[in-house]
């Protein structure tokens, strides 16, 4: 039975780097009809930021990650907020104390500053350990009716993990393969702080313990603490779960992990939704993302499928997914590409979604639009675009005439027959039945044909003076949307302005 568990700290907006480690943790779980649980990790009071465990919920949310146990879901091995959890975790030091592998320590902030500053001094580091742990304040170095004293005194103690000394830690990770660390090279850590709470190494391990986590999928700034959760592992006597350390999220040009200020600086999001506490952050909600192209460029963000397929729905990448082809190296997040495949699912949307979105635009600059209408000046335009919002720079000139006419188009295709030719077109608009583009597109080419007219000068001339410039969608859609009486004030129109 597969269960995997995503465990955010609740520190401000989740990074896309976070997302893709619920998202990858989610595609396991979904792959083998295992649990996807989200654990929120709020032991370090000094980093909990108000707002961002809904933040974290919402964004899953939104990427159509389901949750099967957590905050709200609740289950049989919650709760799963580790701050009311907060009873469990001292017994846990303190079987470790009583093992001999973990002790009390005394030392105050200060007496630890003083002795790191000391070693700076001497071009050293301190590293609270084997080599020093006989010469500071702990149950290990002071007599034990001191130390018992000092503890019964209530005097503000730590529980500190005792490192061994030289010895080779051995483990495997799915994506790094076989690792060994010498545990000379390891501190202490603290396991129990002073005030109360557990530091996110023991919390972390009893959680993962308790909730019978079988993979733990994480980023690779994890990947530091293995050796001692390992240790922590052995020193429990519980069966270890299976490693996989994520490869970082990098810098459009690869040169370090992708943060919040290369976004601001070169345009893009992070986060996936908009952050609005504090220093706020945009969100590729908010840019106009839609979540499946999203979930689409996060997941191959680190993960290829062997192939050269690029498309995948969630349901695919279920089917597809294996932790084994997830790469070491670090990717790097394209905004070209994001938007690439924003313009994919864009395309693929239902008209009907696009239309609503697109008529709220469309009513915030005071255009009231019959909604069939708007579905088809859409799909006139869509595959120019891929975002709902780029729609309306597409379709501006069909809501109002130009108001000034390019003069490079002019230069380029006005000829001098060009009123006469307008002129001309404006007698046979009035007297067509039909004014749709098939029919009108028909009866302008046999024009054309039977005048010995020259086709594109025709068209040219007709598109300055509708458009303004020579962009735009076919030329007979653009008048069969606006309708004979705006086509022929437009031709009114220009004709004047430009001669
Ligand atoms: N709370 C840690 C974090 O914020 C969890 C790391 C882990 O998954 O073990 O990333």
């Amino acid at each position: 039975m597969v269960r995997v568990r995503f465990a955010p700290s609740p520190t401000g907006p989740l990074h896309i780097g976070g997302v893709r480690t619920a998202l990858y943790n989610y595609l396991f779980a979904r792959k083998h009809n295992g649990t996807f649980i989200l654990r929120i990790e709020d032991t370090d009071l000094t980093r909990y930021v108000k707002g961002a465990e809904e933040y974290i919920i919402e964004a899953l949310y939104w990427c159509g990650i389901k949750i099967d146990e957590g905050v709200r879901e609740g289950g049989p091995y919650g709760p799963y907020r580790q701050s009311e959890r907060k009873d469990i975790y001292k017994q846990y030091a303190e079987i470790l104390v009583n093992k001999g592998d973990a002790y009390y320590a005394f030392d105050t902030p200060e007496e630890l500053e003083n002795l790191r500053k000391e070693y700076e001094g001497r071009k050293q580091t301190f590293i609270y350990n084997a080599s020093v742990r006989n010469t500071l304040k702990n149950s290990l170095s002071l007599p034990e009716n001191e130390w018992k004293q000092l503890l019964a005194s209530g005097v503000p103690y730590v529980i500190r993990y005792r490192m061994p000394v030289n010895m080779e830690i051995s483990f495997t990770d799915i994506i790094r393969g076989h690792i060994t660390v010498n545990s000379s090279t390891l501190d202490d850590k603290v396991l129990f702080k002073s005030d109360g709470m557990p530091t996110y190494h023991l919390a972390n391990i009893v959680d993962d313990h308790l909730m019978k986590i079988t993979h733990v999928i994480r980023g690779e700034e994890w990947l530091p603490s293995l050796p001692l959760h390992v240790m922590l592992y052995r020193s429990f006597g519980w069966e270890q779960p299976l490693f996989a350390h994520l490869p970082l999220i990098l810098k459009p040009d690869g040169k370090g992990k992708l943060s919040k200020r290369d976004g601001d600086k070169m345009g893009f999001p992070v986060f996936p939704l908009y952050w609005p506490y504090g220093e706020t952050a945009r969100g590729f909600r908010e840019d106009g993302y839609l979540p499946d192209a999203f979930v689409n460029m996060l997941a191959l963000l680190g993960w290829n499928p062997g192939t050269d397929q690029e498309i995948f729905s969630m349901e695919k990448l279920i089917k597809e997914f294996s932790l084994e082809k997830i790469n070491k190296a670090g990717s790097r997040f394209d905004p070209i590409k994001a938007k690439w495949f924003n313009h994919i699912y864009l395309q693929k949307r239902p008209i009907q979604t696009l239309a609503l979105e697109f008529r709220e635009i469309l009513r915030s600059k005071g255009y009231h639009i019959d909604l069939k209408r708007i579905e088809k000046l859409i799909e006139l335009v869509r595959e120019r675009v891929s975002f709902v919002r780029e729609l309306w720079n597409e379709t501006s000139f069909f809501f109002k005439p130009p108001e000034s006419y390019d003069s490079e188009a002019i230069k380029k295709r006005w000829k001098e027959n060009s009123p006469e030719i307008l002129n001309r077109l404006s007698t046979l608009f009035i007297s067509e039945k039909d004014f749709n583009a098939e029919n009108l597109e028909k009866k302008v080419r046999e024009w054309c044909e039977k005048e010995s007219y020259n086709t594109g000068t025709v068209m040219h001339s007709l598109r300055i003076v509708i458009v303004g410039t020579l962009k735009g969608p076919g030329i007979f859609d653009i008048i069969e949307w606006i309708g004979r009486d705006e086509t022929l004030n437009r031709i009114k129109k220009g004709l004047a302005t430009i001669a």
